[in-house]
């Protein structure tokens, strides 16, 4: 197969996945460039995956290996519509694959929801994890309830981080200020609401589980929103991983209140419909209590007028994140993904010559990380069909226009050099990583 070469936007999971495929056929000499608008590579690995779930990352070790083969480049603080547009990756590359996530985030669309201390998890997350962007969040711990809507993973990462010890918290690679604000942090309760039943949570087995070994925090359940109807009965009767969900939560019910100093209240049923202010910050959430009601075949809720406040300065909605539009690239604003035939962009119902979408701009945003690895290989198996029966282009390099942009970008031997740096002052205090939030001190 004659010298392609692909542009990748996006140096996450899904754009490595993509990347390794792409390499991979030993009869191809496709060269890959990757394009990332930080300094840093490997996207929500780096940061999305919560500081105390190490292995997790250690998945970038394998990007790393892609990295360094040397058909492939990183371009770091290089971004997509600043630096370069559609027509310039047109005319450098013979295909583009869009690995660009899902970077916003869903509403709950009630009131109350723009008074200071209601933000999204994202932002949380992002803030805690080191993000550039979210160093200034300064989110108020001089609080002594959170709120967190919805039961999905990153649910349940922010009320672990929000529940753990500054002990649990001090050997991970949290970064430096979340780690000093944590440390103040006055909460005491934390409390997650479900909309629907325990049976229709969305967070895994081992991510609950951890609630019920935590240093300073208890899980609290109530037995009675545990209660299950009977399609939710035959749920937990089929499906392994939920019955072992729902069992975990009738084991907290049990437990009872517990003495740690901190509790993680998981509530079912409940539905936020309003949050109050005092003085522009959040004082509280009016929840409306559920219930579960089949619409063709699938488990919905409706509010039964039954209501309680709970109080609260802070309140984290964790309903999902969502793709925004790129300049020149189609979009389905409904789904917040980029319309795709299993990775062909499409306009219409037509594929977009040249262009794909691999990870959460591809599907949404669901799987965990290894969910990436199958989605990439799908989207690159239809480029290699593509590329038999299509002539390379010729092309100049991308490196001169990113230089006369005056990008500055940063290379992955840079990065690298940034890495060991991190690594380097995380050893002297006992962690993975001491991370740098400031692009302008990675650069240097
Ligand atoms: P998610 O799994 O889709 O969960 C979203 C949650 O928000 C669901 O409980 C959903 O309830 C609820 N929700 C949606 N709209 C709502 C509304 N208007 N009011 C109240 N609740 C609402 O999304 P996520 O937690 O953002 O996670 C995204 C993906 O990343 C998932 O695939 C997740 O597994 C993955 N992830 C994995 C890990 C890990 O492996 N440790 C960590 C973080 C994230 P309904 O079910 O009723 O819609």
């Amino acid at each position: 197969m004659p010298d392609f070469k692909v542009a990748i936007i996006g140096a996450g999971p899904s754009a490595f996945y993509a990347a390794a495929a792409l390499i991979k056929p030993a009869d191809a000499s496709i060269k890959v460039d990757l394009f990332d608008r930080l300094p840093a590579p490997y996207g929500l690995v780096r940061y999305g995956v919560a500081p105390d779930h190490p292995k997790i990352k250690s998945v970038a070790n394998l990007y790393e290996k892609t990295a360094l083969d040397p058909r492939v480049r990183f371009f770091g603080c290089a971004e997509y519509g600043k630096h370069f547009d559609l027509a310039a990756l047109r005319a450098h590359y013979d295909m583009v694959v869009f690995a660009t996530g899902a970077q916003s985030d869903r509403n709950l669309g009630i009131p109350g929801e723009d008074l200071k201390g209601s933000m999204s998890a994202t932002e949380f997350v992002a803030w805690y994890n080191g993000h550039p962007d979210y160093r200034d969040l300064n989110p108020n711990l001089d609080i002594e309830g959170v709120v967190v809507v919805g039961v999905g993973n990153v649910a349940m990462d922010v009320a672990r981080i929000l529940a753990k010890s500054y002990d649990e918290l001090k050997v991970t690679d949290i970064a430096d200020h979340a780690l000093e604000a944590l440390k103040h942090s006055k909460v005491k309760h934390i409390h997650v609401l479900g909309r629907r039943g325990p049976a229709q949570a969305k967070f895994t087995n081992p991510e609950i589980k951890e609630f019920g070994h935590l240093e300073v925090a208890d899980p609290v359940v109530k037995a009675a929103e545990l209660e299950l109807d009977p399609d939710s009965a035959k749920l937990c009767e089929t499906d392994r991983l939920t019955r072992q969900n729902v069992d975990f939560l009738r084991e907290y019910a049990a437990r009872g209140h517990g003495s740690k100093a901190r509790k993680v209240h998981f509530r079912f049923l409940v539905s936020p419909t309003e949050i109050h202010g005092k003085d522009g910050w959040v004082s509280s959430v009016k929840i409306e209590r559920n219930r579960l009601v089949s619409v063709n075949g699938d488990q919905k809720c409706e509010g039964i007028g039954e209501f309680e406040e709970l109080p609260a300065g802070m309140v984290l909605r964790s309903v999902g994140y969502y793709g925004v539009a790129l300049p020149g690239v189609p979009y389905d604003k409904r789904k917040g993904i980029i319309p795709n035939a299993g990775g062909r962009v499409t306009e219409g119902d037509a594929p977009v010559p040249g262009l794909y979408v691999v990870g959460w701009a591809k599907r949404g945003p669901t799987g965990v990380i290894g969910t990436n690895k199958k989605d990439a290989e799908e989207t690159v198996a239809l480029m290699l069909e593509d590329m038999k029966s299509a002539a390379p282009k010729a092309k100049g390099d991308i490196a001169q226009l990113l230089e006369q942009k005056g990008c500055g970008y940063v290379s992955f031997d840079e990065w690298q050099k940034i890495n060991a740096k991190e690594v380097e002052k995380g050893q002297a205090q006992n962690r993975p990583r001491v991370k740098f939030i400031n692009i302008e001190e990675m650069r240097a």
